[in-house]
């Protein structure tokens, strides 16, 4: 593990369920921190509580960095493999004084939590056995490990965050370290590993801060550096209350299931409590450069799915054609259940750059891209069955000719050809009687890109055939 003096930093997710979001923004900060100085990021999987931890948990969690693109370096660490390490460092401090056997029994406990809750006391360990000779322990009790906390003092932690903050060592009780059955508890896990992994700023959110001041005890009567100290404040709903479900506290693949791309999420996430002057759009090579975990504000950001959304669009826009064909593919197949040809792929690569700017999601762009991945027969919704009745079917058999016989397949000539027809008939007729019954026919719907550009990108034959299938369906 590192020895070095540089940077370490971490993300420490307990495997009990997903990656959500306020744990990714934790990541990245972790992840962004690292590089910005050029230290290194770990993970560790804090899987101590073993009815709760699951591997499905630690499978999300791992492709949720994943596709999040937050790489740390290194191995995992898995917390539960480190047992036997966290307990000898509890026996260390046994033996050096610094902790005691305790026998209280359940019972006696909960008398104990009992008293002080009627004396309007917060409910601690009233160290019994802290200077206990254990020669007077009772029989058949397999006693605890506890911490000999410090009792006079304060714990002082110069937050980068959070600022200042104390607490008197008379208001933190002894500690277990181990539990009757020798195994260490998560308070003891955690400064073990951190300090074993050579971390050196631990960033974590604000709910974690209470932990901070009985951790660094630990890490005094260990006699190791205390590393610094960064607690972020938690991510909450647009309506300014803690994050719950209903506010869409969902996993970071359910972000991925919406059609957020990892680029626009990082963005997004990165703004969430950090700012660098007015930037909104940051590419991560800025990110990179400008993140400081003290410019982190002190109060909670809120989710605000709108502002996701507009993040996302722009990151649609930039992302080359190529990448989000390869990204709405397999969702349209999906959403489908048939493969897309690969004629239609590339009829959707020739059409995405005009597709793009109108998406906000990628659910939203692979709508979008059924016209071009739509094959034929064309099934037009009810909006454009409509346009194709009457008049405007007699106006598509009156083009069609037109149409076929047009030397250049290309949304100039297409578009000169459609109008010269609509002014050259009897009365004349506007552009759109004519180009809207054509929409509804070559794209089955009354809304898409321009048509005489979906055309082009259909090319002549799709195009041609698309519209002679229509002609000739019973409508
Ligand atoms: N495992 C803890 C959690 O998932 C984080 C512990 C820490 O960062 O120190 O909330």
């Amino acid at each position: 593990m590192s020895q070095s003096s540089s940077v370490v930093t971490r993300f420490a997710p307990s495997p009990t369920g997903f990656l959500h979001i306020g744990g990714a923004r934790t990541a990245l900060f972790n992840y962004l921190y690292a590089r910005h100085t050029g230290g290194q990021f770990l993970l560790r999987i804090e899987d101590t509580d073993r009815a709760r931890s699951t591997p499905a948990a630690i499978e999300a969690i791992i492709d949720g960095l994943q596709w999040l693109g937050l790489a740390w370096d290194g191995e995992i660490t898995y917390q539960f493999a480190r047992a036997a390490r966290h307990a000898e460092v509890a026996l260390d401090l046994l033996a050096k004084g610094q902790a005691y056997y305790c026998y209280c029994t359940p019972d006696e406990l909960t008398a104990m939590r009992e008293k002080a809750k009627a004396e309007g006391r917060p409910p601690r360990y009233d160290g019994t056995w802290r200077d206990r000779d254990p020669k007077t322990a009772p029989a058949g009790i397999k006693p605890v490990v506890r911490f000999k906390a410090p009792q006079q003092g304060e714990q002082v932690i110069a937050d980068l965050v959070q600022g200042e903050v104390r607490v008197a060592n008379d208001q933190l009780d002894d500690m277990v370290l181990l539990r009757s059955d020798g195994t260490p508890t998560y308070m003891l896990s955690v400064v073990v590993d951190d300090h074993d992994m050579g971390i050196t700023h631990i960033i974590r959110g604000d709910d974690h801060l209470t932990n901070a001041f009985r951790q660094r005890q630990l890490y005094q009567a260990s006699g190791w550096d205390v590393p610094a100290f960064a607690h972020i404040p938690l991510i909450h709903g647009p309506d300014g209350a803690k994050l719950s479900k209903r506010h869409g506290a969902l996993g970071i693949e359910a972000y991925r299931d919406m059609g957020y791309l990892p680029a626009a999420l990082r963005n997004y996430l990165l703004r969430l409590g950090w700012g660098h002057g007015d930037a909104e759009i940051i590419s991560d090579a800025e990110a990179v450069q400008w993140f400081d975990i003290v410019n982190v504000g002190r109060n909670p950001a809120r989710l605000d799915f709108a502002k996701l959304a507009s993040v996302n669009a722009h990151y649609l826009r930039e992302a080359s054609d190529e990448e989000l064909v390869r990204q709405v593919v397999p969702r349209i197949e999906r959403a489908l259940a048939r493969p897309v040809s690969e004629a239609a792929a590339i009829r959707l690569a020739r059409g995405m750059a005009s597709l793009k700017p109108r998406a906000k999601t990628l659910i939203e762009l692979a709508e979008a891209a059924q016209v071009y991945v739509a094959e034929r027969p064309i099934r037009p919704d009810a909006d454009a069955e409509k346009l194709l009745s009457g008049a405007g079917r007699a106006n598509l058999e009156a083009l069609a000719p037109t149409l076929r016989e047009l030397p250049d397949w290309n949304q100039t000539a297409l578009e000169a050809a459609v109008r010269a027809f609509a002014e050259a008939a009897q009365p004349p007729m506007k552009l759109g009687q004519v180009a809207q019954p054509l929409r509804a026919a070559i794209t089955g719907t009354k809304v898409s890109p321009p048509i005489f550009e979906v055309m082009e990108i259909l090319g002549r034959e799709e195009s041609l055939a698309r519209l002679a299938e229509c002609l000739t369906a019973d409508m």
